[in-house]
């Protein structure tokens, strides 16, 4: 069966490895607490439990995002407490945003093979806004973000839906991931051919991740994934 299409992460796959660190983010949901005005280290606490409403769209917004998770604390923000907050979140979305070196290389090389691309990305309500900002997004034909979709992976239906919006079947695409949330596992899960990246200087570890325990196929730089596509995976 040829490959017709390739379904590629964001985080920690097209970005670079430095955007997804854990510490890094970590201090930054802290820092949002402390732009509203509110304990940081309750505010951090409830951003973390409350991840499956940022990211499956129940909050909406970035700005709900803040109150859901203050309401949550028992503590009262003003909207302009609230906007400080999301400023905060806006600067490290930005951050986090930032390409792998050879990532716009190798989305243009996948699209002069003639292969359709879609993303997939379990995020929060502010990413889609940053989205068209991306060095990314011209070689994206479809992009799926969990928050708008109201699915998070591995719920088989986000990579139902991929296939359905690029117009081919599971079995036509090729999934690559870093293997966060189990990723890799849904998509293989829908027929898709599942591609960890695992680059060998990265430290950070991803949340949930399955890199460890994966033994489906695996490229420790995105710029091999053409030529493992254009040799139909075969050694
Ligand atoms: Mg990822």
């Amino acid at each position: 069966m040829p490959i017709r299409a390739v379904v590629f992460d964001l985080f920690n796959t097209l970005t670079a490895p430095e955007g997804s660190n854990v510490a890094v983010f970590r201090a930054s949901v802290r820092e949002m607490g402390l732009a509203a005005g509110v304990d940081p280290e309750g505010f951090t606490r409830g951003w973390f439990e409350l991840w499956r409403e940022s990211f499956d769209g129940t909050f909406g917004t970035p700005e709900a995002g803040v109150r859901g998770v203050c309401e949550a604390m028992g503590a009262a923000v003003d909207e302009a407490a609230v906007r400080r907050a999301v400023e905060v979140r806006a600067d490290f979305s930005r951050q986090s945003l930032q390409p792998r070196a050879d990532a716009v290389d190798t989305l243009s090389r996948v699209r002069s093979m003639g292969l359709r691309t879609a993303l997939i990305s379990d995020c929060e309500a502010d990413i889609p806004d940053l989205w068209p900002t991306t060095a990314f997004a011209e070689y994206i034909d479809k992009p799926l973000f969990s928050c708008m979709e109201g699915l998070i992976k591995p719920d088989s239906r986000i990579y139902l839906r991929a296939c359905e919006r690029l117009g081919v079947e599971p079995q036509d695409c090729v999934y690559v991931g870093d293997g966060s949330n189990q990723e890799l596992t849904g998509a293989q899960g829908v027929g898709m051919r599942a591609v960890l990246i695992r680059t060998p200087e990265e430290r950070a570890a991803a949340y949930y991740s399955e890199r460890g325990s994966w033994r489906g196929e695996a490229i420790e730089a995105l710029s091999e994934l053409p030529d493992l596509i254009a040799r139909g995976f075969s050694p």
